[in-house]
């Protein structure tokens, strides 16, 4: 076969398998040959730039991020819909409809919280795809709707012109990863899906938005020329038929049809991968619709029916407080069960102090729950005259209920924060941190092997990291024995990166790399910085009262001073000087061979690393020497071929003096 002719039938495979595993939800192809065979295209594709087609799979995400979305004019207007809120009025929009017209056929189906977004196909190509905006103009999204797999870029049918409207939403169960990972990161949660998907759609790189995993319901047929339908059943079959994943809807014929089928879509939201606001009602027939008309924003032939937050009273069993990845301490009420809303609901935040003084909640209480945006339940209120006797006022605790550690308010006041060095519920963070690029830069040791090291209990504080051996850290998955050695060599060289920047890596608050530096410059020893009393670490520039009283309260922990002397122990550089020793190596790499004498190969690397050079593990152009010992083998061949300069033992010894 021709390589043009591979090319075609490569997309056609990878296309063909996509559509079912993200359309049908019905895979037929396992991942790794998906990956194998899009491989081979990349290939090709590499060989012969000028055979890559639009509708490539390996097109989904766009080169280059945009400086701003330009706008676009939307051919047919996306409009609103007229919001109701009760059976009755679902009622008299029918009685309306049976008004004006002989017989009515309607369509029920949920209602998807996520942005409207029309999708236009040229000759069955996907060609531009627009947020609503104001439903006259909105912004050009094509390249992040690229990303969205469901979407498929070319149609069996080759219209000359065809416009969908869609829901583009983040899959609930993409959302709760995506705040978790968040939280990891010290970014601010997203409040709901639909903040999330449209923070996503909006972003100017593809790449950010391909990660998010948006997935798109499509819901209307705007145009599709040279093509006629009767009903929207039928324009909805067409559009499935030509690759969309679409709502999917229910034709019914009186008010009591319809309200019967609100109530079961309710008592279904949860089932959906989407978050559903509420129901939409539309006449079915396609020409029906024009007789009843629009208004200016929204068709007369349609309603939204929007589902009343669900209340339910329920009893408080008991006030608990959980600790945060960050540390922060989030009381929670303990209630009976009670469903809500479709789920069995068991718990619900309570905020901070303030909300619970606010709202007088007891243990003991009875209050009334709801779901916040359909999520997250919440109090609305206390039946006071249910409380019972001896019921008392709750109040936070002052020490951490995970690890005993004192407790402080954040600067702005609300929060209350853990400030445990070695706190378990903020392990990952911490290590995560520390571990981080500004931080101790411990190469290879991101959070899904500090995840496994926390879960395997071989590190519960920072400090552990640098007892780990090689055959632990090789047991992991995806770790194999060659990056269990290059990790250890990471994290022993890390223990020169000095004062500065293990200050920043301990993670006390307020104290970021800047003030790392300054505090490593000022006392230039951690013992020295552990003398200082608040007064005199408020005296040095760019440290305020409030980081001074952080950095004593810090210091003066328990927990602190053991991670503190676990460090010492290890060897990690508590100065100031040995940091700045070198810049002697800087952009030179080192590869040891053969068994030396003085050293083992991890403190070699660490003296080289200190110094600003790297360690590698293998010989090439790029390096500046080979330290060679006895009985080296292959690399010191691949040295001499290569021309790089050999020191043994000796002449690198002297060179670290
Ligand atoms: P609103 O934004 O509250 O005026 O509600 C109207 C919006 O609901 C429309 O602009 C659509 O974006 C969205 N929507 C979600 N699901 C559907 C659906 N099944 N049919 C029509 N509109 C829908």
């Amino acid at each position: 076969m021709d390589y043009k002719s591979e090319m075609k039938t490569l997309r056609d495979i990878l296309n063909e398998a996509g559509y079912r595993y993200y359309v049908l939800d019905d895979p037929t192809m396992d991942d790794y040959r998906y990956d194998q065979l899009l491989r081979r295209l990349e290939e090709l594709e590499a060989a012969h730039p000028e055979e890559i087609t639009p509708d490539s799979p390996t097109q989904r995400v766009g080169g280059t991020a945009l400086e701003s979305f330009t706008q676009v004019e939307h051919s047919v207007p996306l409009e609103s819909l007229q919001d109701v809120f009760s059976p009755e009025e679902v009622e008299e929009f029918a009685q309306r409809m049976e008004e004006a017209l002989e017989t009515v056929r309607y369509s029920v189906e949920p209602k998807v919280d996520g942005l409207s977004v029309a999708l236009e196909y040229r000759d069955g190509l996907f060609v531009q795809g627009a947020t609503r905006g104001d439903g006259r103009t909105g912004e050009d999204v094509t390249e992040n709707l690229r990303t969205i797999k469901s979407i498929p870029m070319t149609l069996p049918d080759k219209l000359p012109r065809l416009i969908v409207r869609g829901e583009v939403f983040m899959p609930k169960n993409v959302f709760h990863k995506l705040n978790r990972q968040r939280e990891d990161n010290g970014e601010p949660p997203f409040a709901n899906p639909r903040n999330a998907a449209a923070g996503s759609l909006r972003q100017l790189d593809p790449k950010i938005c391909a990660k998010r995993l948006l997935d798109i319901r499509v819901f209307n047929l705007q145009l599709a020329e040279g093509k006629t339908f009767a009903t929207h059943t039928e324009t909805i079959c067409y559009i499935a038929s030509q690759g969309f994943q679409t709502i999917p809807h229910k034709e019914l014929n009186t008010a009591e049809e319809l309200n019967a089928e609100i109530t079961r879509l309710g008592e279904k939201r949860d089932e959906f991968p989407f978050d559903m606001d509420g129901a939409v009602v539309k006449v079915n027939s396609l020409s029906d619709r024009s007789v009843i008309g629009s208004t200016a924003k929204c068709p007369r032939w349609a309603i939204a029916y929007k589902y009343p937050p669900e209340r339910r009273p329920s009893r408080v069993l008991d006030i608990v407080v959980q600790v945060g990845r960050t540390g922060v301490l989030t009381p929670k009420v303990v209630v009976e069960p009670v469903r809500l809303a479709g789920t069995t609901v068991t718990n619900a935040t309570l905020h901070n102090q303030d909300f619970i003084d606010e709202k007088d909640i007891r243990v003991g209480d009875t209050v009334v729950l709801q779901k916040a945006g359909e999520i997250i339940p919440e109090v609305v209120e206390v039946c006071k005259e249910l409380r019972p006797e001896g019921a008392r006022p709750y109040r936070l605790p002052d020490a951490c209920p995970v690890c005993g550690a004192a407790v402080v308010r954040d600067e702005d006041g609300a929060a209350l924060r853990c400030t445990g060095a070695e706190c378990p519920a903020q392990l990952h963070r911490n290590l995560t941190h520390f571990a981080s690029r500004d931080a101790m830069d411990i190469d290879g040791m991101g959070p899904a092997v500090m995840r496994q090291l926390i879960d395997k209990g071989l590190v519960r504080t920072p400090a552990d990291l640098y007892f780990l051996t090689e055959n632990q850290l090789a047991e992991l998955e995806r770790m194999g024995k060659k990056s269990a050695r290059n990790a250890v060599e990471a994290i022993a060289a890390s223990k020169e990166r000095g004062l500065e920047r293990l200050l920043y890596a301990l993670g006390i608050r307020q104290v970021g790399q800047k003030a790392g530096k300054t505090l490593a410059a000022q006392f230039g020893s951690f013992d020295a910085l552990a003398q200082a009393t608040e007064e005199e670490l408020t005296a040095i520039d760019d440290v305020g009262g409030i980081t001074a009283a952080y950095i004593r309260k810090w210091l003066d922990s328990p927990q602190s001073r053991h991670l503190i002397s676990r460090l010492k122990e290890a060897g990690v550089c508590m100065d100031a000087a040995r940091q700045s020793a070198g810049e002697q190596f800087k952009g030179m790499t080192f590869v040891l061979t053969g068994a030396l004498e003085k050293f083992t190969r991890d403190e070699a690397a660490a003296l080289i690393e200190a110094r600003g050079g790297k360690a590698s593990g293998s010989v090439s152009k790029k390096t500046a020497y080979v330290v060679a010992g006895e009985n080296a083998g292959s690399k010191l061949r691949k040295a001499n071929e290569l021309g790089i300069p050999v020191l043994t033992e000796e002449e690198f010894a002297a060179m670290l003096e």
